[in-house]
This record gives C-alpha cells, sequence and structure tokens, in this order.
C-alpha cells in the first residue's frame, strides 16, 4: 500500500472537507443487529470505510472465578483490530492501544447497564475492527450497544457516540483516517439519551474553551441522530414482517393470529 501524504488543506475555501463533506456532516452510516448465528447478540457498523462487528455473549458463569464482583456483573470489553484492517499490518498480539480502547469502551457502555442485576456474572462484549478508517472507538460502541440490546441485557438506553475534532481551525463531526493524523484534535464523545449526560470524553489536540464547547455540542446532535439510527436498526431487525418482507401493524397481527387458530381451533375455556 502506498504512504498516504498529508493533504494540501483538510477544509477547502469553499468549508468542504477533503472527502466534501460539510463540517457538522457524518459519514454515511450502516447499522445491522443480530449479524452473527453463534452470539448471544450482535450487531455491525459501517461508517463510512470503518467497519466493524461486536458479539456478546452471557450473562454467564464468570472464568476464572476470582475475576467475579459480589455486588455486579463484570462487563468484559475485547476491542481488537483485524490485522488486515490497516495499511500497516497489524500485529496480532492485543496492543497497549487496544486494551485502553477496550478499557474506555467498557467504562463509555456501563452506565447504561443495569450490572447489579447480575452479581458474579460476566458478559462479554467482543468488538472486531475489521477495517480501521478514524473512528473505531466511538463506532465499536455504537455497535456493541446494539448487540447488548439484541442479547437481550436490560439497559436503560443505547449509547451512541462520535468523534468531533478540528482541522484548519474549524470544529468538525466524524474524523475520517486522514482529518484524525493530519488534523488538529479529536474529542470522542458517547452519551446516554435522553439526559444526554456524557459516558465518553477524551481529547487530543489543543481547543481554546470555545471550539471544546463548539466541539461537545456538535457531538451531542450527531450522537442524537446517531441514536436514531440505532432504534431504526433494532426496530428493522425485531419488526414482524409479512411473507412479502413488509412489516405487520401491532393489531394486524393480532387479526392474523385470530384468523390462522379459527374459532374450531381455540381451547376450550374451563367451565
Ligand atoms: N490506526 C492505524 N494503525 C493502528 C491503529 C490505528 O492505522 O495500529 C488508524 C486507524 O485508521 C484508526 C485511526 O488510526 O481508526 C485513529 O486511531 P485512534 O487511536 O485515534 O482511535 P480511533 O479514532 O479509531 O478511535
Amino acid at each position: 500500500m502506498s504512504p498516504e501524504t498529508k493533504p494540501d488543506y483538510l477544509i477547502s475555501p469553499e468549508g468542504l472537507r477533503v472527502d466534501g463533506r460539510r463540517p457538522d456532516e457524518l459519514r454515511p452510516v450502516e447499522l445491522k443487529v443480530g449479524v452473527l448465528k453463534q452470539a448471544d447478540g450482535s450487531a455491525s457498523i459501517r461508517q463510512g470505510k470503518t467497519y466493524i462487528i461486536a458479539g456478546v455473549y452471557g450473562p454467564r458463569e464468570l472464568h476464572p472465578r476470582h475475576l467475579a464482583l459480589n455486588d455486579k456483573a463484570y462487563l468484559r470489553v475485547v476491542y481488537r483490530m483485524a490485522t488486515f484492517s490497516v495499511p500497516d499490518r497489524k500485529k496480532p498480539a492485543p496492543s497497549r492501544r487496544e486494551k485502553e480502547i477496550s478499557m474506555v469502551i467498557a467504562n463509555a457502555l456501563s452506565p447504561a447497564l443495569f450490572l447489579e442485576e447480575f452479581p458474579r456474572a460476566v458478559i462479554d462484549v467482543f468488538i472486531q475492527v475489521i477495517q480501521a478508517d478514524g473512528g473505531t472507538r466511538c463506532a465499536s460502541i455504537n455497535a456493541a450497544s446494539l448487540a447488548l440490546a439484541d442479547a437481550g441485557i436490560p439497559m436503560r438506553s443505547l449509547v451512541p457516540a462520535v468523534a468531533v475534532g478540528k482541522a484548519d481551525g474549524v470544529i468538525i463531526v466524524d474524523l475520517g483516517d486522514e482529518e484524525d493524523k493530519y488534523g488538529q484534535g479529536d474529542v470522542p464523545i458517547a452519551i446516554l439519551p435522553p439526559t444526554d449526560e456524557i459516558t465518553l470524553l477524551q481529547q487530543d489536540g489543543f481547543f481554546t474553551r470555545d471550539e471544546l464547547l463548539e466541539a461537545i455540542q456538535m457531538g451531542i446532535g450527531s450522537c442524537k441522530y446517531l441514536h436514531e439510527l440505532q432504534k431504526d436498526a433494532l426496530k428493522r431487525a425485531y419488526v414482524r414482517k409479512t411473507p412479502d418482507g413488509e412489516p405487520v401493524e401491532e393489531d394486524e397481527f393480532e387479526d392474523d393470529l385470530e384468523t390462522d387458530l379459527g374459532e374450531a381451533d381455540m381451547p376450550e375455556e374451563d367451565e
């Protein structure tokens, strides 16, 4: 792969970004729920060229047992990048960065979960980055929270996340790889709707107070949009469908059920 070179500018004279986006515009996002057969819950996310799959197992018995927590479940997150996910082959051994991002993701997700309902158990969240093009920790949080919901884990809310940053002095949202590498800063944010409490906030680079406030506002706005996409993805996975793939309205479903069973097949009521 040819080495990437620094672009002449990250914001054009027209105010657009290297991929033509406006400063507050997200990359195209595609969320899918229930993508893995073996996991209790799963989801995938494509955000621009970033592509990630998350699988959840549990709550289940924790091994080794000495790691168990007496008052709540242990949320064990493992974030890994595939060797082919980045331009330079990623060494298969877990890196310090992967361990740190695993912890950051666990901290961002745990306020959304009722971990105290499952003392001494473990909830395993395995995240595999298939292709990395910036923003993988936030995209991982978006997919992992959907996978947790798909596994039927009780949750206060889904957790949407996005990275905000600065390039050529302009606050921008959802950084691509070039913006991440050559921009002036990176602020990943995750929130807990509907109160929008912040469960992840990191900062790389230099921001004035006003720039940082603008970045957080922009990030929260984009997280709210991502939350709608997350809810849509869940609905798509769980909505009842007619044989030709059309969603069934709840009333229609009850009517169909009665018609299918038929009066004659209904069990006799006890006298
Ligand atoms: N990256 C890479 N090789 C690595 C780690 C990261 O090329 O070993 C790239 C990848 O595209 C990633 C980006 O650098 O998305 C930014 O990484 P960062 O640590 O800022 O985390 P992220 O923005 O993905 O949450």
